[in-house]
């Protein structure tokens, strides 16, 4: 009965864990070499569903527990090949009942004089958790995204700006931080001649154009029906032009087409350096906007800036 012989050695080198195990607050089985679980606790049972009995006369694990890492299925038998305990998060577990249940895993191999006795997995369900968390996810990026163009809204700018310019002002840190405002020109016009629905896709359109121009550390906001707002860390007045001058004419070159039309979009812009801890986020904003109806002023599809209240 070499079989029992091998479950006996594992019963008896974990017997001095045995005692803590009573008051385990997560699922834990003890299986052998060959993947048998030779024991378990309620929680386990809990787990995938099944009776104490019932789990101790299955062949292996994987019969009552699958795991996968990546989409891959991990039999038991990698499990137990290892040779130091390990901790492996973000494990997926399918049992009879449920699938893709969230796991944590403590992997702690039982070896006696360089001999495997088997394995002894922690099993932590963080399912509940996992899908909670999701959802405050999808929920908090919902608030603060804008529908139509995918771009964050003006609430999160709200939020995010001020907020980096606290920062900045509490570490002391001297770089410069810029923002841009921008809006689509003579864009009542587009609706008027195309229809709504053409408004709406040179809308998302520019969007994509904007972002797709901008650095990945821009951060850009759909701020009003056909107005953008873009926040430029790192640009002084001088390179948030070059950046304004770069989303004018990425906007001027691109073909809009919708159903049959072509139709022709131009953007006006106004740059504002923020002159951090001198003034508040909403007054860099208000120069920017001075700047912008500037452009707009002198026939649109341009780019001004205002140099501390100067506008050039
Ligand atoms: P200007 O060059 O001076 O900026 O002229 P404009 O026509 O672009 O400016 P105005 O503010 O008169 O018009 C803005 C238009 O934007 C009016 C409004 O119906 C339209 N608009 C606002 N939000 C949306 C939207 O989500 N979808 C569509 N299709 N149109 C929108
Ligand atoms: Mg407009
Ligand atoms: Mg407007």
């Amino acid at each position: 009965m070499a079989d029992d012989t091998q479950k006996n050695e594992l019963i008896e080198a974990f017997k001095p864990y045995d005692y803590f195990c009573h008051a385990m607050i997560d699922s834990f089985v003890l299986v052998e070499p060959t993947g048998k679980v030779v024991k378990c606790n309620q929680l386990f049972g809990v787990l995938v569903r099944k009776k104490t009995k019932q789990i101790l006369k299955t062949e292996k694990l994987d019969d009552v527990l699958t795991f996968k890492i990546g989409g891959k299925i991990v039999p038991v038998a990698d499990l137990i090949s290892h040779e130091h305990p390990t901790r492996i998060d973000e494990v997926h577990g399918d049992t009879e009942n449920q699938k893709n249940l969230n796991l944590i895993l403590g992997v702690f191999p039982f070896i006696t004089e360089g001999k495997k006795l088997g394995v002894f997995l922690l099993i932590r369900d963080v399912t509940a958790e996992t899908n909670l968390q999701n959802k405050y996810t999808v929920k908090a990026t919902q608030s603060i995204t804008d529908k139509l163009t995918g771009l964050y809204n003006r609430q999160h700018f709200e939020q995010y700006l001020p907020a980096i310019l606290d920062q900045m002002v509490g570490e002391g840190e001297d770089y410069s931080i810029s923002v841009l405002m921008s809006d689509i020109d003579q864009f009542k016009k587009i609706n008027d001649t195309y229809g709504h629905p053409a408004g709406d896709y040179i809308l998302t359109t520019v969007a994509k154009v904007i972002k797709d121009t901008c650095r990945k550390t821009d951060v850009v906001c759909r701020y009003g029906g056909e107005e953008f707002l873009v926040i430029l860390p790192g640009a002084d007045l001088h390179d948030s032009v070059i950046v304004a001058e770069k989303l004018r004419e990425a906007l001027a070159a691109n073909k809009f087409v919708f159903g049959e039309n072509t139709i022709p979009v131009t953007l006006s812009l106004g740059a504002a350096q923020i002159k951090v801890g001198m003034e508040k986020a909403e007054d860099a904003i208000a120069r920017a906007d001075l700047a912008l109806y500037h452009s707009k002023e002198n026939g649109r599809n341009r780019v001004s800036a205002n140099d501390d209240g100067k506008i050039v």
